[in-house]
């Protein structure tokens, strides 16, 4: 449903709440690290004498509030009697610069004594607490319906958070939380007491809606106040439903979901936006279609040596490795599947004709050196990731099942240009078995039972691949 994009531009009279005496204004010019997000409120404060920095001029806004901090800003901001003396608390001598206001916010009940006696004046306020203290502070207790996700909704600390979020003091954070136990910086503590003291800086959580629009922007964010000065509390996708509360200048403060915040209006429109088009996605197939190459055939015998033909080993493994694999649902394209010669480039060719995802090539070694053994698998880095990624990937599943299952020696997976592996587009491996040359490998390559672990290892570590790649 589309409404139209259509609001009141209300006119904020805010001049007079800046009235400041000279004096004052003096003092918090010389506060150079007033952050920018905070200034309204915080130099509101500082014409107050709420708050008025540390003596080297500073006012310290990243850094965490004390419990006597917060309560002495409080007891200022409320006109409380701050002059030192005696306190309730045990830990609060009388000659502590914050006894004053802290004996006063006790006796005045927005603090009360634990068992223990102390007060903590060194600890760090966190939020939980300045819910209470603040609710009492400024007497808040006009009640909503608030959603916080990590505040149990019952019990003296949800009611506190209720109150002043109902209040307009506070929103919560954006992703629906208020994190009770974390602990506060000046600004964030100043923040609440000027929206204690005064209305006009209360957030609109109550606000009631002027209209809805759509974001018109790839990414668009979501700042605190309505200017790029602000600090981001999210960011919203293009074509995101916004309900718009109020506007200040080029910026209206809206909510999406669970946030809210001041976004650019430049960047919102009262239609739902047309999204770019797009060749639609490849439908990545989830049919598994693999190529065997039984390597050598015909007239090309491969290595021959102990009374075996390479080409005749690596046929017969291949057309098992076919089997298994068909049993388990697999498509298989195999090059060859009798003694027949093929090109390098017509092996590739069949593969990539018959839409198979993954070459697997299998090859017996052969050495001059008749010592020479063990099982080893190729991958090629020849073209682009993902291609080479998953080659050396599919290598490894394949080595690692193959030299364990024929008990050979592991020579690992190697990296090399064979033109089956290297010109095909597909993710590919070449194996080498073991060695014709060698008397153990040899004897193992003739045998029934080792083609068929052989056989095994090499299914199963597609199967691996397979598993991996989804
Ligand atoms: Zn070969």
């Amino acid at each position: 449903m589309l409404q139209k994009f259509v609001y009141r531009i209300s006119i904020l009279v805010v001049a007079c709440l800046f009235l400041t005496s000279l004096a004052s204004k003096e003092a918090y010019a010389s506060l150079k690290d007033i952050p920018t997000s905070y200034a309204k409120e915080i130099n509101y404060l500082l014409d107050r004498n709420v708050v008025t920095g540390y003596p080297d001029k500073t006012f310290g806004p990243k850094l965490n509030v004390t419990r006597e901090e917060a309560v002495t800003m409080v007891g200022r901001a409320l006109g409380y009697n701050g002059k030192e003396r005696q306190t309730s608390f045990k830990d609060v001598p009388a000659t502590a610069w914050s006894s004053g206001y802290i004996e006063t916010a006790y006796q005045n009940k927005l603090l009360t004594k634990p068992s223990d006696g102390k007060f903590r004046p060194k600890d760090k306020m966190t939020r939980g607490e300045m819910a209470y203290l603040i609710q009492r502070a400024f007497n808040l207790t006009e009640k909503g319906t608030v959603s916080i996700s990590d505040v149990k909704a019952s019990g003296a600390l949800y009611e506190a958070i209720n109150a002043i979020v109902t209040a307009g003091l506070s929103n919560g954070y954006p992703d629906g939380t208020f994190k009770p136990n974390n602990a506060m910086t000046r600004e964030e503590f100043a923040l609440f007491v000027a929206r204690g003291l005064n209305k006009d800086f209360r957030v609109s959580m109550n606000l009631e809606p002027i209209g809805e629009a759509y974001v018109n922007a790839s990414s668009l964010n979501v700042r605190t106040g309505p200017s790029t000065s602000y600090s981001v509390v999210g960011a919203l996708a293009n074509g995101t439903l916004v309900t718009i509360y109020k506007e200040e200048g080029s910026w209206v403060y809206i909510s999406a979901g669970s946030l809210r915040g001041y976004v650019n209006q430049n960047y919102l429109v009262d239609t739902l936006p047309t999204p770019p088009t797009q060749e639609p996605a490849p439908t990545p197939s989830t049919e598994k279609i693999i190529a065997i190459d039984a390597g050598h055939g015909g007239k090309d015998p491969g290595a021959v040596a102990n009374g075996l033909q390479e080409k005749e080993i690596n046929l017969a493994i291949a057309l098992k490795v076919e089997k298994i694999l068909k049993d388990k649902g697999y498509t298989v394209v195999m090059t060859r599947t009798d003694d027949t010669f093929l090109e390098l480039s017509e092996r590739v060719d069949v593969a990539v004709k018959q839409k198979a995802d993954t070459f697997v090539s299998i090859h017996t070694n052969s050495a001059a050196n008749s010592s020479a053994s063990g099982t080893e698998t190729y991958y090629s880095t020849a073209a682009l990731n993902p291609r080479a990624e998953n080659s050396k990937k599919l290598a490894t599943f394949i080595q690692d099942r193959l030299y364990k299952a024929l008990g050979t020696s592991n020579r690992g997976v190697k990296e090399a240009g064979f033109h089956v592996i290297k010109k095909t587009p597909l993710p590919s491996a070449l194996v080498e078995l073991g060695f014709i040359t060698n008397k153990n490998d040899s004897t193992k390559l003739a045998s029934e039972e080792y083609r068929d672990k052989a056989a095994e290892a090499i299914a199963l570590g597609i199967v691996d691949y397979y598993n991996w790649r989804k």
